[in-house]
């Protein structure tokens, strides 16, 4: 495996429960992918994830390696000779660059890179070691501009998003978007960065333009259009541009076969789901697909796990895999027809105001007495109530 995030972790773990030897090749020092990299830990606590992938993954004899980028501290070649089969889950961790002018200046940030670096260099960044100035500028309107966002708040700055569109057009999900607001970042919305001023090589402030929304695009949202003569200058220390992610294939040779394509993702053999163009690589997760999701980029190792796992059985001439037999429960059907539908419980959060300046888990978990009846709370979804 190359890329210890979801997708690698998911395959990996599938495939040490169908009896093979698996290592995983990880760059950076500890693993999860963007879920200890760039999913700030108020959002998912590290010592959660840490714990869940030794019992679920370690446990079953996978050997991660941590610090060792493929590319750089291996090479692709070495790794393409030691091991019979490898899996490329090796994400979308390069931020879009904005195609403003400035964009080199101290103090522009891709927002993957800045919690990226937050999160591996935490203590230079709480201490003010290294910092981001009192008023930053995130421009973009994924979970990535929320995230950078939130974090830049928790040190300290006074935070505004840029976003071009319209806040329902917003890709983040809608509760982070709520959460953001909570804490009091602003969101200014139909505004494009036009170019970044700087003093000295430093950034100083964005210059922006209004927007108005236009005819229909390709992606079926009405395409922003600038107004005339509507351009102004936000003064900020920094700006974090989080756009969008690309992967980067740097770390694959061109003479290996396995073809990447314009979008810089990996292209899949003809008729496979994660078979890529060389039969000896398989891929999935936000390296195939570019940025999507965490239960995405799970089921792409599920999927590649499988079809590795199938290819190798055919290539050794074997049997094809058959799933263990399940035991069944018969579960009685009973719908209580005294039960009053309830709502789920909602979640108790720490307030907005008390979620600055620190990196405290926002949410707080439920009560005993709450957590048994949302436990009990009849989900019967395939009651069919006539
Ligand atoms: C800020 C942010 C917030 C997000 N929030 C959410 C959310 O709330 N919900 C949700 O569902 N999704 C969210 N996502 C998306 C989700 O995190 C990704 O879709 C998912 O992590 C992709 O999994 P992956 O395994 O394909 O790649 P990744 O998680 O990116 O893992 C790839 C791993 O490969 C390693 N790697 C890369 N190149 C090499 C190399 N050459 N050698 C060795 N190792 C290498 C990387 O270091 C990384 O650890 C968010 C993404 C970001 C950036």
């Amino acid at each position: 495996m190359i890329g210890a995030g979801p997708a690698g972790l998911t395959a990996a773990r599938d495939l040490a429960l169908r009896g093979y030897k698996v290592v995983v090749f990880e760059e950076l020092p500890t693993p999860g992918g963007m879920l200890g990299w760039a999913i700030p830990a108020y959002r998912l606590p590290r010592n959660t994830l840490a714990s869940e992938i030794k019992d679920n993954v370690e446990s079953l004899g996978v050997e991660i390696k941590c610090n060792t980028r493929v590319g750089k501290d291996i090479s692709f070649d070495q790794v393409n000779k030691e091991f019979d089969y490898i899996f490329l889950a090796t994400g979308a961790h390069k931020s879009q660059p904005m195609g403003v002018e400035g964009e080199n200046f101290k103090g522009v940030y891709g927002g993957v890179e800045f919690l990226r670096d937050f999160n591996g260099d935490e203590e230079a960044w709480t201490s003010g070691k290294k910092t981001l100035g009192s008023k930053v500028a995130v421009i973009g309107g994924g979970n990535s501009a929320i995230d950078a966002a939130r974090v830049a708040l928790r040190l300290g700055a006074n935070v505004t998003i840029l976003y071009r569109r319209e806040k329902k057009d917003m890709p983040a999900a809608e509760e982070e978007i709520i959460a953001a607001e909570e804490e009091g970042i602003k969101i200014d919305l139909l505004v494009a960065p036009l170019k970044i001023e700087a003093k000295d090589g430093k950034v100083i402030g964005i210059t922006c333009e209004r927007m108005k929304l236009g005819d229909f695009d390709k992606s079926g949202r009405k395409r922003p259009v600038a107004i005339p003569a509507s351009q102004f200058t936000l003064s900020v220390d920094s700006v974090i541009a989080s756009i969008g992610q690309v992967p980067d294939m740097t770390f694959v040779p061109k003479d290996s076969g396995v073809s990447v394509n314009k979008w810089s993702t990996f292209d899949l053999a003809s008729g496979s789901k994660s078979q890529t163009t060389n039969p000896k690589f398989f891929t999935g997760g936000d390296a195939l697909t570019g940025p999507d999701t965490v239960i995405g980029a799970i089921a792409a190792g599920h999927q590649a796990a499988s079809d590795m796992d199938a290819y190798i059985r055919k290539m050794n001439g074997e049997p094809a895999y058959v799933e263990p037999a399940e035991e069944k429960i018969d579960i009685p059907f009973i719908i209580d027809e005294e039960s009053e539908e309830a709502p789920q419980a909602k979640m108790p959060e720490l307030h907005g105001p008390d979620r600055k300046r620190n990196f405290k888990e926002v949410e707080l978990g439920y009560k005993k007495l709450v957590a048994v009846l949302e436990a009990s709370r009849c989900l019967r979804c395939d009651a069919e109530v006539s």
